[in-house]
């Protein structure tokens, strides 16, 4: 090879590499990480702190938590994921466990830096002193709804964003500040949602499940009565007569369920007691104004004031 073509190569070698370096290596940032989680309100955080991921939910807001169907379509995403979000708590005990058996992804087994379980990084409430069969089907390790306090959604924020530095260290910088940005958001937005919540403390509810449990203590709304006889079984007509018993003299200001609960028995009472049935969404969903974590707040709190105030 003559001198003159020797040059030539390594100048042509020296172009690719700064080419090279100015894709990937000159500036780290975040990579588009794969993003599987459980419930929509995980997936509405890691769109925040990891808005260019790809991210799937396992579950809607139409779907109940406790219990779906491990179809393959989730196999499949619970494979490809780089991370998993979860509530656990024991919350998707029913079929996380299936899910991640059957994807053979180690990044996302229990115990691996891919397995994110909302529900480490908080305390959680009503931790029952013993647990047995007769109970039904109670959160033995506390209530795993924790999503419904804005306050602990902040902490789990700060443990997921961690996290995601620690399973994309090239993008750490990019996950620290868009969490930082989203905290102080979130924390303006928590001001204005304790004045709004303000004239709903101490007034009662009815409910179906513990699932908004950490939206009443956060707020300060009382249950009064659950309309399942034992946690996780549907109610029966024998527990609503009782429950229409015990609140008829001061009845709750609403019945409130989920979007995914049977809205009969609900409205059974709520027609008995001349109270509105409010089916609200506990989490997150697909499109329109609760399609955000604060759209979600917003929405609760909206539609909670106006029955109490019709209420009164
Ligand atoms: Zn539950």
């Amino acid at each position: 090879m003559s001198s003159d073509l020797h040059r030539r190569a390594i100048r042509r070698l020296g172009a690719i590499v700064l080419y090279l370096a100015a894709l990937g290596l000159a500036s780290p940032a975040a990579r588009a990480l794969t993003v599987f989680t459980c419930e929509p309100e995980w997936a509405a955080l890691a769109r925040e702190l990891a808005p260019q991921a790809t991210i799937v939910s396992a579950t809607h807001a139409r779907q109940d938590p406790h219990q779906i169907e491990a179809r393959p379509a989730l196999i499949a995403a619970l494979r490809r994921a780089d991370i998993a979000v979860c509530t656990g708590a024991s919350l998707e005990v029913g079929w996380l466990p299936m899910l991640q058996e059957r994807a053979g992804n180690r990044r996302v087994l229990s115990g691996a830096p891919g397995m994110f379980f909302a529900a480490d990084a908080v305390e959680l409430i009503d931790v029952p002193e013993r647990v047995d069969r007769s109970m039904g089907d109670v959160h033995a390790e506390g209530n795993p709804h924790l999503h419904l306090d804005p306050e602990r959604l902040a902490i789990v924020a700060n443990a997921l964003a961690a996290r995601l530095a620690t399973i994309d260290p090239a993008g750490a910088a990019d996950y620290e500040s868009a969490n930082a940005r989203w905290q102080a958001d979130w924390a303006g937005r928590i001001t204005g949602w304790r004045e709004r919540a303000e004239p709903l403390a101490g007034r009662g509810v009815a409910v179906q499940h513990a699932g908004f449990q950490y939206f009443w203590r956060w707020s300060g709304i009382r249950v009064i009565a659950d309309i399942e006889p034992k946690p996780g079984l549907p109610p029966t007509l024998g527990h609503l007569q009782q429950v229409l018993g015990q609140v008829r003299a001061a009845p709750p200001f609403a019945v409130v369920q989920t979007l995914y609960q049977d809205p009969q028995p609900g409205r059974w009472l709520a027609e008995r007691i001349d109270r509105p049935l409010l089916a609200l969404p506990s989490t997150v969903t697909s499109d329109g104004p609760t399609a955000s974590l604060h759209g979600l707040f917003d929405e609760l709190l909206d539609r909670l004031s106006q029955a109490a105030g019709d209420s009164r």
